[in-house]
C-alpha cells in the first residue's frame, strides 16, 4: 500500500517507549553498521562527501576506483579535480563533490599533516563537510555517540514520535534526549536500515515492523490491517 502523504506522531515517545523502540531494532539487527565501503578515516570521510543526495550503493561502485587510485590525500590531491570527476561522474552532484574531495584533502595536508581531525569543529571546516557528515564520522570512525540526522532519521523521529522536531537539530536533540545514552552510537545504524528498508518514506511495511508496539504512528494499524489488499 502507497500513501502519498503520511502524518507524523501526535506526540513525542517517552524515553521508556523510546527506549523499547530503540531495543526492538537493536535486537533484530545488532551488528548493524555502514553501508558505505571506507578502509580508513579518509576514505570514509570521502565516502560521506560523495554520498549526499546520492545511495550507499552507488557511492561504493565508484569509491572502488577512486580509492585504488587515490589512497590518501595526498595521492587525491594528485589526482586532481578532473581525475577524481572522472570516477564519480555517475552520481549526482558531481561537479562540486570533485571540487570538495580535492579541496579538502589539500585541507588536511596543510592544517593536519593529512590526517583526519577527530574533532567536530575541525571536521566542519573542511570543504563539503557539514554536521551531519562530522557526525558520521565521529560515530564510526572515532566512537563518539554523534548522532547524524539524515532524510530517513528525520522521517522517523517525527514519522514515530521518537524525535518530533521540524529541523534537523531539533530532531537529532531529541534522540539525544530519549535515546538510552549507551545505546545512542549504534541508533545511528539501527535508524537509518530501519527507515532505508522497513519504515521508507511513502511505503512504511509496518506489517513487518518489529518497533510496531511503541511506534506512535497514527496510520501503523491501518497500514497492517490493510496488508494483502489490492493496491
Ligand atoms: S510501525 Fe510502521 S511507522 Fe512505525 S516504525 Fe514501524 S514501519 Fe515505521
Amino acid at each position: 500500500m502507497v500513501l502519498m502523504s503520511l502524518p507524523s506522531a501526535r506526540r513525542a515517545m517517552t524515553r521508556a517507549q523510546a527506549r523499547d523502540f530503540i531495543t526492538s531494532l537493536a535486537e533484530a539487527n545488532p551488528d548493524a553498521e555502514s553501508e558505505l565501503d571506507y578502509s580508513d578515516a579518509f576514505s570514509l570521510l570521502v565516502a560521506v562527501v560523495l554520498s549526499a543526495q546520492a545511495t550507499d550503493k552507488s557511492v561504493n561502485k565508484v569509491t572502488a576506483g577512486l580509492f585504488a587510485d587515490a589512497p590518501d590525500p595526498a595521492a587525491m590531491v594528485a589526482l586532481g579535480e578532473e581525475g577524481i570527476a572522472a570516477h564519480i561522474r555517475t552520481i549526482g552532484l558531481w561537479r562540486a563533490k570533485a571540487k570538495n574531495v580535492l579541496k579538502l584533502s589539500e585541507q588536511l595536508l596543510a592544517l593536519h599533516d593529512g590526517i583526519v581531525p577527530a574533532d567536530r569543529a575541525a571536521l566542519e571546516a573542511l570543504a563539503g563537510v557539514g554536521r551531519k557528515t562530522a557526525s558520521v564520522v565521529l560515530n564510526v570512525m572515532f566512537g563518539e555517540s554523534a548522532m547524524a540526522v539524515d532524510t530517513h532519521i528525520f522521517r522517523l523521529g517525527n514519522r514515530t514520535g521518537l524525535a518530533p522536531g521540524k529541523t534537523t537539530r531539533a530532531v537529532e536533540d531529541g534522540l539525544i534526549k530519549r535515546i538510552p545514552p549507551d545505546m545512542l552510537r549504534p541508533s545511528h545504524h539501527w535508524l537509518i536500515l530501519h527507515g532505508r528498508y522497513v519504515c521508507k518514506a511513502r511505503s512504511p511495511e509496518c506489517w513487518r515492523c518489529v518497533a510496531f508496539t511503541p511506534c506512535l504512528f497514527p496510520l501503523k494499524t491501518q497500514i497492517l490491517e490493510r496488508k494483502g489488499e489490492p493496491a
